[in-house]
């Protein structure tokens, strides 16, 4: 999940506070066939586990515009193929990365130490030497603001901006600012570099590293992420009052590269009708192996696809797409959209916020289509899914898609330890917890044995062992 998706999170996140008072269950039938498919993979789901450890384990670490990005598509493009599915491919298109150099920070005086840091996507980068300088520190992006330019310029800018796990991971908007605003505000300033409290929830010495951007003619200077614990060191050195001197090093490389979008479809019985597309994101940043964000993501939808594909074909085409690039910019959404955004879709959603349970469901069907919308709601209340908005949905690369108007669902994932591990070292396999993983692939398969139609097997096939 990026910066940018944090406008529709928070959009997504205030709608259904009102409509969280207790909404009576649904009165409406849920199709046996779906609950069915639901209960099955509630289950008994194994696929998403198996796409999950297969990507984090053949593959790893897989930052966009790189060789491990490439290797990972090749890996989906055979996984994908090899689980049946069609129409197999890569859409590819130009990425400039940032690629991590050598990176370290400590402090020279008056208590000469170490620090844990890691440099941000789209830091300025300092030679080996680094960057020397005193450290003037603000407890938010809005003091920094108010300072005098003379207080900052030259210094090495230091933000501590504590942030508290929420259910809907609405804080990430609410404490993102030191890394999204941050940078531009320190560097207009005058700043000679920014660190920053990690916009984390846990108390890891893991930075959290994240994409951010110069703007408004801002020139590029060094940017890292302190762990929290080395954050809250370096706030009781500030405090003991004495001058305190860093000494910053980011090194690292633009690379220009090539990333691209992974698409499968499940062909439906009525090709021409509008798709069903279900969504991830591939790349990851290269710290971790990115299980949690979004091998997992992958797994689900794919998982939830496969779950339909074993008991027929669905009455709509179901199109996966595992988007490249998401992490530094949302570059697979803005490619997708170029090339098929004029098209219809009955639906589209993503799974980009982890592996733990799905809460809520949000839908944006439309007002025509309030009885469908109705019908997902309550074939996903037996999985203790509440009923969110029916005017709100979200995600990341589509969230562009969903603001031009395409129907969307957002399938709201329980955030309270998404940001212990979101963009750092310890996003890793063993964070994935495999029962909630497939209450995630229930929820997706019932949205796709409702939204895509019933699924039916075509004729003169043998059924198969389920
Ligand atoms: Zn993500
Ligand atoms: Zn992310």
């Amino acid at each position: 999940m990026t910066s940018r998706f944090i406008a529709a999170l928070l959009a997504a996140a205030a709608a259904p506070l009102a409509a969280q008072a207790p909404a009576p269950p649904p009165p409406v039938a849920v199709d046996p066939a779906v609950a069915a498919l639901r209960d099955d993979a509630a289950a008994n789901d194994h696929y998403a586990w198996d796409i999950t450890e297969g990507l984090t384990t053949e593959v790893g670490q897989r930052l966009a515009g790189t060789e491990a990005e490439a290797r990972a598509r090749a890996w989906s493009v055979a996984k994908l193929r090899a689980m049946g599915f069609t129409n197999v491919r890569v859409d590819g298109f130009p990425v400039t990365t940032p690629v991590r150099g050598a990176e370290s920070a400590e402090i020279l005086a008056p208590f000469p130490q170490k620090l844990v840091v890691n440099g941000l996507g789209g830091s300025g980068f300092t030679g080996p030497e680094g960057v020397t300088g005193e450290v003037i520190g603000f407890d938010s992006v809005d003091s920094l603001r108010l300072a005098p330019d003379e207080a900052v310029r030259g210094k090495i800018v230091f933000i501590d901006h504590r942030m508290a796990p929420t259910q809907d991971g609405s804080g990430y908007g609410q404490f993102g600012a030191p890394r999204r605003a941050g940078p531009t505000v320190a560097s207009l300033k005058g700043a000679l570099a920014l660190v920053i409290r990690s916009i984390g929830t846990d108390r890891d010495r893991m930075p959290h590293v994240g994409v951010m951007e110069f703007q408004g003619g801002a020139r590029p200077i060094p940017v890292g992420a302190l762990s929290v614990p080395d954050a809250e060191q370096v706030e009781r050195i500030l405090k003991r009052g004495q001058p305190v001197t860093m000494r910053l090093r980011i090194q690292g490389q633009r690379v220009t590269g090539v990333s691209g979008n992974v698409i499968a479809e499940l062909t439906g019985r009525d090709p021409a009708l509008a798709p069903v597309l279900v969504a991830c994101h591939l790349d990851s940043w290269d710290l971790g192996t990115g299980a949690i964000d979004d091998a997992a993501g992958c797994g689900i939808v794919a998982a939830a696809a496969k779950r339909i594909m074993d008991r027929g074909r669905p009455l709509r085409t179901i199109r996966i797409v595992w988007f490249g690039a998401e992490e530094i910019g949302l570059f697979g959404g803005v490619d997708y959209q170029k090339r098929y955004g004029t098209q219809p879709h009955h639906a589209i959603a993503e799974s980009d916020f982890g592996a733990d349970r799905i809460w809520r469901v949000n839908s944006k069907l439309g007002p025509a289509r309030r009885e469908e919308a109705k019908r997902l709601a309550a074939a996903l209340a037996p999985l203790g899914i509440l009923t969110g908005s029916f005017d709100a949905a979200e995600g990341s690369d589509i969230g562009a898609m969903i603001a031009a108007g395409v129907p969307a669902v957002g399938l709201s994932q329980d955030g309270t330890r998404y940001f212990d591990l979101h963009h750092t070292a310890n996003d890793t396999l063993d964070k994935v917890d495999p029962v909630q993983l497939r209450q995630n692939v229930a929820a997706w398969t019932t949205l796709l044995a409702v939204l895509a139609g019933p699924v039916k097997r075509p004729l003169g096939k043998s059924r198969r062992r389920r």
